[in-house]
């Protein structure tokens, strides 16, 4: 599929035409990853971070938010109790919070590998390439970070650099790929001032990347971010603005299923947070094949406020593993053991 093509279905707002693109990813996904949907457990370990990214609700300027990190004990446990819930992978994501150290990260690496033999994704964020060789050597199998959007102009607006060295995102995954992690990346979906053809050109470095993951989701603004606030200011004219809607958010999974065949695809929170009805069971039916169960402790759970209203807030993680199953098997699909 051409940039032109990916436009066209971007635009796209026909049901009936839009009917044949979910047909085609969700062949796609049948053909090359089957029926079974991968179980995540994500378990947030911190919200502290060093960084002003306009859409993210835990930047450092947010002075209203209650900061915890996880112990070292709590990570275990949730670790624990996903081996139980035979999640195969647990996500440890957090904001860049370099108060977890590279020693206190490869000790949880080490621990939860020999004792749950379970996959380690890391979403630390940008970390240092050391931090990164080590964690890979301590056992981690992943790491994601998005690139958010691949327009480097509107990236540099949205994720103000640390230091007056401007940020690469793409350039460490491809230095992550070189130390032998699996690559996951993403982008936001209808960032204010993102255009169609920045989310077609997303699209194609996704195939061009060769991601091993791909997380998409809408842009759900924050009230204390620079882009919840000046959100309307940044918009283009509407025929040129990505809309930050659940139908954008399954175009592009879709679009992203076909582009890459073989890749993970999560159904995301984000989606969910805007149809919590049957989010989640719309992208599993449109090209996703990876659900991401949340294992944050509910005390900590609403303090990792990325964005506002996030689904699954109050529930346990035993509740969501049993939601995330039934919305699975009411699709006819499987739960993967891996
Ligand atoms: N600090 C890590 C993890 C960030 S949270 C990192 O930067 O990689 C994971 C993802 O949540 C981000 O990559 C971003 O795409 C998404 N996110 C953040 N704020 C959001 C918002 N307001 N709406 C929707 N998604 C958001």
């Amino acid at each position: 599929m051409n940039k032109d093509e990916i436009i066209y279905w971007l635009k796209q707002n026909d049901e009936t035409e839009l009917e044949k693109l979910w047909q085609q990813a969700d062949e796609i996904r049948k053909i090359n990853r089957g029926d079974e949907v991968f179980l995540r457990g994500l378990i947030e370990i911190s919200n502290y971070c060093a960084r002003r990214c306009g859409y993210c609700g835990i930047n450092v300027e947010n002075k209203t938010v209650t900061r915890y990190r996880m112990t070292r004990d709590e990570i275990i446990d949730c670790a624990r109790q996903a081996k139980e819930f035979d999640y195969g992978t647990v996500v440890m994501q957090a904001g860049e919070d370099f108060g977890l150290t590279t020693d206190f990260i490869a000790d949880l690496i080490t621990t939860i590998k020999s004792q749950f033999k379970l996959n380690v994704t890391l979403s630390l964020g940008e970390r240092r390439q050391d931090e990164l060789v080590r964690w890979k050597q301590a056992g981690a199998d992943r790491y994601l970070l998005r690139f958010e959007t691949s327009n480097p102009e509107l990236f540099a607006r949205i994720h103000p650099p640390l230091t007056d060295k401007p940020v690469d995102r793409i350039a460490l995954l491809r230095q992550m790929r070189e130390i032998g992690y699996e690559i996951g990346s993403g982008v936001l979906i209808g960032i204010p001032g993102q255009s169609y053809s920045d989310l077609a050109d997303d699209i194609l470095l996704f195939g061009t990347l060769d991601l091993d993951m791909i997380g998409v989701g809408p842009f759900i603004p924050h009230p204390a971010t620079d882009l919840g606030t000046n959100q309307q200011k940044l918009l283009l004219d509407a025929g040129n603005q990505v809309p930050n809607t659940e139908l954008s958010c399954y175009k592009v999974i879709a679009l992203s299923r076909i582009i890459c065949p073989q890749s993970n695809i999560p159904s995301t929170t984000a989606l969910a947070t805007l149809n919590k009805a049957d989010g989640r069971e719309k992208g599993l039916c449109r090209g996703a094949n990876v659900l991401m169960p949340n294992m944050t402790p509910v005390q900590y759970r609403r303090f990792y406020e990325i964005y506002p209203a996030k689904a699954c807030i109050d529930e346990t993680a035993r509740q969501c593993r049993f939601c995330m199953e039934g919305r699975i098997h009411s699709i006819g699909r499987e739960i993967s053991k891996r």
